[in-house]
Parts: structure tokens; C-alpha cells; sequence
């Protein structure tokens, strides 16, 4: 029988190989794995693709970002947890590498006048390319009241109707959004605007000068509108 089973294996990886399959697919029989859907166990929308482009987070960063979240929060990390929220932002620039440029330095944002400097997780080009900018285990200043427990998407764009009106850059958000939210079951309610943040059941803010500082991207009209169409890819 055990001989029988290595034949079978091999049998399998040969297949494999000359079906075309890379190294990869050779390998997936001899693993166990045949049969397995491609992105595993978990039920949901499969991952995008996403290019990796990292700000810089070191060290000073990240002792930056736990001091903010324990001003703001009272939070004595500079981790992502459990994130419970997205939040849907557009740059009002032209390009991912603009806005490369305005997170990477970790200099004190011109609006509030803090560190770090601010950043959002993902941002989503015109072209339909998902940049990922910072890790998820990282908390990251995009939205004040929501930074310690949300995900930040940037979506390269002037207006809600801008990124509404490409049909390549919206398809790519619903994609990014309904494989995160169903990754970390976050119902879509709590994928808001940034105008949204104010109403989020998760907001929090120590600092009473910002209680009810929030910006105008993505205004609830157009979230109705992104909401509706990401329940068409349910997580299951
Ligand atoms: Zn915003």
C-alpha cells in the first residue's frame, strides 16, 4: 500500500508538471494539498493582488504611533489588533507615487501638527493597482477617533465621484475591501467614509479639541452606494 501511494504521488506531480504547473503545482500534491481550493481553508472573497510598497516604519515610528494611541486611546501599543472598521478615503492627488511621498516622511502632519507622520494601509491607483503601503499589524493615522481599530484604503482621486466614475479602481476597491472585511468579519456597515467617522460606533477620542474633527472624502451618499455594491460579494 505504501508503495502504491508514493506511485500515486508521483503520478500526480508528474501531472502536474506536464500540465505546465511551475514548481508550485508539482508541489501541491506531495503536500497533501490536492484538491484544497487555491487560497485555503478560508471561506470568503480570494486576496487581490497586491503590490508590496512599504513606508518607512522603524522603530522611531512605531514608538511614535504607541505614544499617539495612548494620548488618543489609551492604548499602550502601536499594534492593530483587531481591526472592527475600513475606512474609504481618496487623496486628492494624482498618483500613487504622490502620495508615496506625502506618507513616507514620519514628520508631524501640517493639519494637527503630530507624530507620526500620517499614512494609510492601502491606496489604489486610477489604473486599478492596489499599493500596500503599511503593514496590518500596524496602526496607522488616516482618521482621527478610528486610527487604533481601522484599516485605511486611499483611493488616488479628487472626488467621491472620481473613483465612483473608474470602473478599474472601483472594481479593485470592492475587491481589496470584501476580501478585508471578510477576513477580519467586519459587517459593511462599519466600512465608512472618512466623512463617516464621527457616527462609527468605534470611535474614540481623549483629546476633546478633536471629538469632532473628521474630513469630507467619501461622503454617505457615495458609501451607499460603494455598500450596496460590496454585499453583492457576500463573505460566504
Ligand atoms: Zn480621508
Amino acid at each position: 500500500m505504501r508503495s502504491q501511494a508514493l506511485i500515486t504521488i508521483l503520478a500526480l506531480a508528474a501531472a502536474a508538471l506536464i500540465a505546465g504547473g511551475h514548481a508550485v503545482a508539482a508541489q501541491a500534491p506531495l503536500a497533501g494539498t490536492a484538491g484544497a481550493p487555491a487560497r485555503g481553508a478560508a471561506a470568503g472573497p480570494p486576496r487581490p493582488s497586491i503590490v508590496s510598497k512599504p513606508i518607512p516604519f522603524g522603530t522611531k515610528r512605531k514608538r511614535e504611533m504607541a505614544a499617539y494611541a495612548r494620548r488618543h486611546y489609551g492604548i499602550d501599543s502601536h499594534l492593530l489588533r483587531r481591526p472592527r472598521v475600513i475606512v474609504e478615503h481618496y487623496t486628492v492627488n494624482d498618483s500613487v507615487q504622490a502620495t508615496f511621498n506625502t506618507f513616507a516622511p514620519d514628520v508631524a502632519d501640517p493639519e494637527l501638527h503630530e507624530l507620526p507622520g500620517v499614512c494609510a494601509h492601502f491606496v489604489i491607483g486610477r489604473d486599478g493597482h492596489i499599493h500596500q503601503f503599511v503593514s496590518l499589524k500596524l496602526m496607522c493615522r488616516h482618521t482621527v477617533g478610528l486610527n487604533h481599530t481601522s484599516i485605511g484604503i486611499e483611493h488616488v482621486g479628487r472626488s467621491d465621484r472620481d473613483v465612483l466614475g473608474n470602473a478599474r479602481q472601483l472594481r479593485a476597491s470592492l475587491e481589496l475591501t470584501a476580501w478585508l472585511r471578510c477576513r477580519y468579519e467586519i459587517g459593511s456597515g462599519n466600512v465608512i467614509g472618512h466623512s463617516e467617522s464621527l457616527s462609527s460606533p468605534y470611535h474614540r477620542e481623549r483629546v476633546a479639541r478633536l471629538r469632532t474633527q473628521t474630513h469630507g472624502d467619501f461622503k454617505k451618499q457615495s458609501m451607499d452606494v460603494y455598500r450596496r455594491k460590496l454585499r453583492a460579494r457576500p463573505c460566504s
